[in-house]
């Protein structure tokens, strides 16, 4: 499924078998989530890299369309039969002061699946052997309900990893990654309180079956004070929002890679130690150490199924909130 350029829906094309670098790897597709992210990047809200400088490159990237989206990949090494995950970071350059601190998420030649590098609405694709995650044979055997570990799962549990140790956590936007986090959070022992669209009756039920002790809409306020919220939906008035929610200390997270304006707000809001985040990204850590959080949780996705050529109306769907829980390609 290619993206010719932002805006246009995704073509289904037939294309040849993609040939790896010397580093990379061919994998056999066998479902790929669909994020968000890949939601702005058909809009045009999210573009490629370009072609960067330096002498560190990937290969193969030519940093334009078409685009091939999809970067919660789950598919099948074609040189160790292994089946892997393979997320949105797709290549990092390993010597800039980001890569060599820990960091790499903050990579400044970052190249990310499913925008840079190909991704995974396909059939075969290729990877970077370095950034495919091992899968535990649990995890592998059920690739759809994989899928969505790999960025709504990773990425909402670096999300969740800023809230630190806080008890009363707000999570703003009930879709694919607060429905992984939310589970984690309560069988930690946290309290979650979930925000939907307001009237979205649907998701606060489902918010309340996954342990959330209360679940509303985002216009209205908690019964109680939080101690962090998290934010899933790309909205910049649930920052402010979020904030006047927070008790003293208390951090805003926000989980999603854009976000419209976030409205002025009075500092008295943000005074009493209060914080304002973004999460950029993942890190290879990140991935065993969500896997890991989501076995002990015992975790289970919620997926919506499509066909591959179905890509384009598992996009709309998400746009318009007609789903519950994370939309996979089955492959
Ligand atoms: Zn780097
Ligand atoms: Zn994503």
């Amino acid at each position: 499924m290619l993206l010719d350029e932002p805006g246009r829906p995704l073509r289904a094309a037939e294309l040849p078998v993609p040939e790896p670098a010397d580093d990379q790897v061919l994998v056999r597709v066998l479902a790929c989530g669909v994020c968000r992210t890949d939601l702005h990047i058909r809009d045009g809200e999210v573009t490629p890299s370009g072609t960067g400088g330096g002498e560190v490159t990937p290969s193969g990237t030519g940093g334009g369309y078409p685009i091939t989206p999809g970067h919660q990949i789950v598919g099948e090494r074609q040189d160790t039969g292994a089946v892997v995950g393979i997320p949105w970071l797709g290549w990092t350059c390993g010597v800039c002061r980001y890569c060599t601190t820990g960091r790499e998420n903050l990579c400044d030649r970052a190249r990310f699946t499913g925008l840079d590098v190909p991704g995974g609405f396909a059939e075969w694709t290729v990877a970077d052997p370095r950034f495919c995650l091992p899968l535990p044979a649990e995890v592998a055997a059920d690739p759809i309900a994989a899928a969505p570990l790999l960025c709504a799962g990773l990425i909402g549990h670096r999300t969740y990893r800023f809230a630190g140790d806080a008890e009363r956590i707000g999570i703003y936007g009930f879709g694919a990654a607060a429905h992984l986090v939310c589970q984690v959070a309560v069988h930690e022992g946290r309290r979650v309180y979930a925000f939907t669209s307001p009237g979205d009756e649907e998701a606060q039920a489902f918010a309340r079956e996954l342990g959330a002790v209360w679940a509303g809409g985002s216009d209205e306020a908690p019964p109680d004070e939080l101690d962090a919220a998290l934010i899933f939906a790309p909205v910049g008035p649930l920052v402010p929002a979020a904030l006047r929610a927070v008790a003293k200390g208390g951090s805003v997270v926000c989980g999603g890679i854009h976000m419209s304006d976030i409205p002025s707000f009075p500092y008295a809001d943000l005074w009493g130690e209060r914080v304002i985040r973004s999460v950029a990204n993942l890190t290879r850590e990140d991935g065993a150490s969500f896997l890991e959080a989501a076995r002990a949780a015992g975790v289970r996705t919620r997926t919506t199924s499509y066909a591959l050529d179905e890509a384009e109306r598992a996009l709309e769907d998400l746009r318009h909130g007609r789903l519950e829980g994370a939309a996979v390609l089955t492959i």
